[in-house]
């Protein structure tokens, strides 16, 4: 081993996953056939720096940190893949943060939860956004091109799909699951309104909305991820969401309680 070598992998084992920037020249860029994909080698002309303080840095760091927390990276992110009809697991929110840290794998349930966070009435940019069809960039509807550097299709014109984008949480006796992603189709079912209507709403229709949920029993069936990225490790997707039926509650959580 090189010292260069040894000095580079101290310097990456302090690194934090996707909080530092690094800026790295010189360095030999090949296609490396044991992990089947492009590699970068440093050699005793690398000079790597962290965190630059440059204006391309910062909006790389920013690119990172909105991409991560949309959930946009997370593979497995397709609400479609499975029916709702097919899904009968009845969990409790403890439950299925337990079977989350058991297994990296994504799976369904339901839960007879409250949602005890719902922003309706924040400001309408934070219930629904725009983003880019291409990389899922937020954007806004008057921009001709994508405003991330990296995205793929940045030279073509905005491609971009507007919909409710809200975290939510969920609670019930055992705890709470927070920032469960509602987004559009299912929110449009959940509040039986669209997105044109929902604009259109006074700031007193908006939270007459918010508080005809918040602090209901619903039943949810929930798309839950391992995510190593989410601060809480998990993230919860909501595929369908509506008022609980007061008798199948008790039914399900008398069985629960035990
Ligand atoms: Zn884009």
């Amino acid at each position: 081993t090189h010292s260069w070598d040894r000095e580079a992998i101290q310097l990456v084992q302090t690194l934090i996953p996707r909080e530092t920037v690094l800026f790295i020249a010189d360095v030999k860029i090949s296609f490396d056939s044991f992990r089947n994909g492009m590699a970068a080698t440093v050699n005793s002309k690398t000079i790597i720096t962290v965190n630059p303080d440059t204006r391309e840095a910062s909006m790389l760091f920013s690119y990172a940190r909105e991409v991560a927390e949309s959930g946009a990276l997370d593979q497995d992110e397709k609400a479609e893949d499975m029916s709702v009809d097919s899904i009968t697991d009845v969990f409790t929110v403890s439950q299925l943060k337990e079977k989350a840290q058991e297994s990296p794998e994504a799976f369904f349930g339901i839960m007879y939860s409250f949602i005890s966070k719902l922003d309706l009435d924040s400001s309408v940019s934070k219930v629904i956004r725009t983003r880019c069809s291409r990389c899922k960039f937020q954007v806004t509807d008057d921009m001709q091109s994508c405003t991330n550097q990296l995205c793929p299709g940045r030279d073509q014109g905005l491609s971009a799909t507007t919909g409710f984008d809200l975290l939510v949480d969920f609670s019930d006796h055992t705890g709470t699951l927070h920032a469960c992603s509602l987004r559009s189709p299912v929110a449009e079912h959940t509040l039986g309104c669209t997105v044109k209507e929902f604009t259109s709403l006074t700031d007193e229709e908006r939270t007459a909305m918010k508080w005809k949920f918040l602090l209901e029993r619903c039943k949810i069936y929930v798309k839950i991820l391992p995510s190593p990225k989410a601060r809480t490790g998990i993230r919860g997707m909501v595929l369908a969401c509506s008022l609980a039926d007061p008798g199948e509650v008790k039914q399900h959580m008398s069985a629960l309680v035990q």
